[in-house]
């Protein structure tokens, strides 16, 4: 199926479900309240952001160097570093490792990357059976269903439905209330932690000088996870990076306010490889680094400001199409919303993509709420632009523009019959308004026939 037909397919899945959008924008509503609380305690939060938007503009626009620095501080302290190019090549290094460093304990620590690599089907399709440490992971791993949004996976979940797949799984009372089921889940993940050979995590930030890892999290899954494990793999990709220790206490404050509208996560974990004296801490520690088209967005000059993202999701509950559709699976990225429609079809090309940068009203809330001040509304233009440059958009729409543009710019034609004008508007827009609606109708009178009789002419 083509990646347009995929997504219209799915969004015409979600948008009759009327409970599911009600969730989403209380969620959306909740969220943004929390996050614009959390700016009031910052002494001046427009400075916060420029600090962080310029540090991260000097990254995208040294990538190279920053991530020369990195692999090489990673190996002075002894871990391995692995590039991956595309999806296909990080799954085989990932089952290379598991095979080397695995008898089949494997536990993960979700982050939005292993979406972005099918990690998890990809373990299926190889009967390896990758064990959840996340509560939430958990939860949906036993329900087999997917993350609802990515800060609020769990969401769309019949708690009823998840009652009964716990008791048949690990025999949670059906009557549980929320602390019972808290502690049922606790003692089978942790059951996960001791006997861990290979831990896989995401990292919110990866530190160029110094070669580290953050993590920025609540529920303390990634730092439990590869606290006994013998082997810690990390999954990033290659625009993750700061320069030294210095920017994380901007990043790390502005990620948590602008995440979960908190001061801060409650668990922020910072490793590396373990020391010959450390007396914790996995012996092997390797970080695979994904490309995956981000150097196609670094290439696209005048877009590639949208590297600096941090994920932290403000812009998608700004977002009235995100607030219909929701998480990112239809957005076939790893981020969802706003940003997904700039960076994917980058990534992936215009030719397949682009169609994703239409999807916006280009009110620009987005942009206003971003705290990486990423000027994502007028990439969406600039998407656009890049489109018609390419010679990427279908030959019937550039005929439509083609005659819409001849049509609207005739005097004679505008002060045709009313009947004439909306038929000529239905042709050129039913399919787009879709098929349920009514298209509002054009006055009987134009503006310059209403002129010209008020004022005898
Ligand atoms: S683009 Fe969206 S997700 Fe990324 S930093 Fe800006 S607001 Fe957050």
């Amino acid at each position: 199926m083509q990646p347009e037909e995929k997504f219209n397919k799915t969004i015409q899945s979600k948008l009759p479900q009327i409970d599911f959008r009600a969730h989403l924008r209380e969620s959306s509503v909740q969220l943004k309240s929390k996050r614009d609380e959390a700016k009031t305690l910052y002494g001046n939060y427009e400075l916060a952001r420029l600090r962080a938007s310029y540090t991260k503009w000097k990254v995208i626009e040294n990538l190279d160097k920053f991530l020369i620095d990195f692999e090489a501080s990673v190996v002075r302290k002894g871990g391995k570093v692995i590039w991956a190019y595309d999806v296909q090549n990080a799954q085989q290094e990932i089952l290379q490792i598991a095979q080397k460093y695995s008898k089949g304990n494997l536990v993960y620590a979700r982050s939005a990357i292993f979406d972005e690599i099918e990690l998890k089907s990809f373990f299926d399709s190889k009967s390896l059976k990758l064990k959840a440490v996340d509560f939430s992971d958990f939860i949906l791993n036993e329900c087999e269903e997917g993350v609802f949004t990515e800060n609020t996976p769990l969401l769309a979940l019949d708690p009823q439905k998840v009652r009964t797949k716990l008791n048949s799984s690990i025999r949670m009372s059906i009557e549980a209330d929320a602390n019972e089921m808290a502690s049922d889940i606790r003692q089978s993940i942790r059951k996960n932690f001791y006997q861990t050979d290979l831990a896989i995590t995401g990292a919110t930030f990866l530190i160029a000088d110094g070669g580290l890892v953050v993590n920025s999290e609540n529920s303390a899954a990634s730092r439990m996870s590869h606290a006994f494990a013998k082997t810690h793999l990390v999954i990033a990709g290659i625009d993750q990076l700061l320069p030294s220790l210095n920017e994380l206490d901007l990043f790390t404050t502005l990620y948590a306010t602008q995440k979960t509208g908190e001061k801060l996560q409650s668990y922020l974990t910072v490793t590396s490889p373990a020391d010959r004296d450390d007396i914790d801490g996995p012996p092997e520690f390797i970080v695979l680094l994904l490309d995956n088209g981000r150097s196609n967005v670094l290439a696209a000059q005048d877009q590639r400001q949208s590297l600096s993202c941090i994920d932290c999701g403000a812009c998608n509950d700004v977002c009235q199409v995100f607030n219909y559709i929701g998480g990112a699976v239809h957005y076939q990225n790893h981020q969802a919303g706003p940003i997904a429609q700039v960076v994917k079809p980058l990534k992936s090309g215009l030719a397949d993509y682009g169609f994703l940068s239409e999807h916006s009203t280009l009110c620009g809330k987005c942009t206003d709420v971003c705290p990486m001040k990423i000027d994502i509304h007028n990439h969406l233009i600039r998407n656009r632009r890049d489109a018609i440059t390419e010679g990427v958009i279908e030959t019937s729409e550039r005929f439509s523009w083609y005659s819409w543009s001849k049509l609207m710019l005739s005097r004679k034609n505008m002060n045709r019959q009313s009947s004439l004008r909306n038929f000529t508007f239905k042709s050129f827009f039913r399919k787009q308004w879709g098929e349920e609606r009514e298209l509002p109708k054009i006055a009987e009178k134009t503006f310059n026939q209403l002129w010209r009789e008020r004022n005898g002419l």
